[in-house]
């Protein structure tokens, strides 16, 4: 069962961590930022089941049938989330476009299912009838359509008798007008209303409310930064196996100050010596890259590497240089796994000259 996509006030509820709010830009800009740490493994899996099942395009599925629709990529995931897709198109991850509009029921708002009505204007009934007067050219006589009809098979003017073989060129339409079978009133107009089928009662089309559905497009950027994570880690794990690292992945390490930090990959020598890398696997910032900093000098391994920054200050730059901390700057899965190579191997190297002396 798909779960509508309901007219919702923009992120309403308090639990949730709201990149829409208007506050001021900078603690907006920090709230988004907060929700995208928080949920980048979610991203991670959505942003590549899109690519490998849905060729990076999420349309939504209607079924006509109850009135519902949804996105079947969302019902893969843990929790059906539409809000979540919101997000990720606040942050740009995804593009958003309208794929279609619905008129909605004003009370029943999860509900298209509506047909259209047309009704009497003085007693509402739809037992009404639309009648077409018809005027034949070339007698003059002027009366309902049905008395032209008296025989289905071939039109004949109930006047002069005669069959009319062309009817656009014969037969001028002169009126119509509305019959209620009910009040027997005659009008020009019906009044048009909407139908809601599901819950059975009327309104107006000035009544009805609308609700757009949306694509969900993977936007290029992502497209691109997007690196093999899975992949890089195997890789990056079997470097530091080479050089007799034992691997632990995604570990909790104590800093100094008492505070847990996430490692990706933590490689730990024979000498206890250890390897930290941090893998940046979502748009980064350079508030981000400057909290891992903060990481790295609180745990003090004997390296650290960080992968997968692609523009860095300068005033980034030069902390890292001074705490001997290697970023690793480009998109790459091949340049990054031999730049992981050289950093290892080289300090292997000056460890191996260090203990000879
Ligand atoms: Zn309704
Ligand atoms: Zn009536
Ligand atoms: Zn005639």
């Amino acid at each position: 069962m798909f779960e509508f996509d309901r007219i919702k006030g923009k992120f309403g509820s308090k639990d949730h961590l709201d990149p829409f709010e208007r506050q001021s830009d900078n603690t907006e800009d920090q709230r988004a930022l907060a929700w995208q740490a928080q949920n980048r493994e979610k991203t991670n899996l959505l942003i590549k089941k899109a690519k490998e099942d849905y060729s990076g395009i999420l349309v939504p599925e209607i079924d006509y049938k109850t009135a519902t629709s949804g996105y079947r990529i969302l019902r893969e995931l843990e929790e059906y989330d539409i809000e979540f897709l919101d997000n990720l198109a606040v942050l740009g991850v995804l593009e958003k476009s309208v794929h279609n509009k619905f008129l909605v029921c004003p009370v029943h708002a999860s509900s298209f299912l509506l047909s259209v009505r047309v009704s009497c204007p003085k007693c509402s009934s739809i037992n009404i009838e639309r009648l077409n007067l018809l005027e034949h050219r070339a007698c003059g006589f002027i009366s309902e359509k049905k008395n032209f009809l008296a025989n289905p098979e071939e039109m004949k003017c109930p006047s002069c008798k005669k069959q009319i073989k062309n009817q656009e060129k014969e037969i001028r339409l002169p009126a119509s007008w509305y019959l209620c079978n009910m009040c027997k009133d005659k009008f020009d107009e019906a009044k048009i209303n909407l139908h809601c089928n599901e819950f059975d009662h009327d309104f107006t089309t000035t009544q009805a409310g609308s609700v757009a559905l949306y694509n969900y497009v993977v936007s290029d950027d992502s497209q691109k930064s997007a690196l093999d994570i899975g992949k890089l880690h195997e890789e990056i794990a079997k470097i530091l196996t080479k050089y007799n690292h034992t691997i632990s992945e995604n570990c909790t390490v104590k800093g100094k100050s008492g505070i847990d930090h996430n490692v990706d990959i933590v490689g730990t020598d024979s000498g206890g010596k250890t390897i930290f890398v941090f893998v940046n696997d979502s748009d980064e910032t350079n508030m981000e890259i400057d909290s891992k900093l903060i990481q790295i000098l609180d745990t003090s391994p004997k390296i650290a590497i960080l992968v997968g920054f692609s523009s860095i200050s300068e005033k980034t730059k030069s902390i890292a240089a001074k705490y001997n901390l290697s970023i690793i700057s480009s998109q790459n899965l091949d340049e990054i796994i031999s730049e992981i190579k050289k950093i290892v191997s080289a300090k292997a190297k000056k460890q191996d000259g260090d203990n000879t002396k």
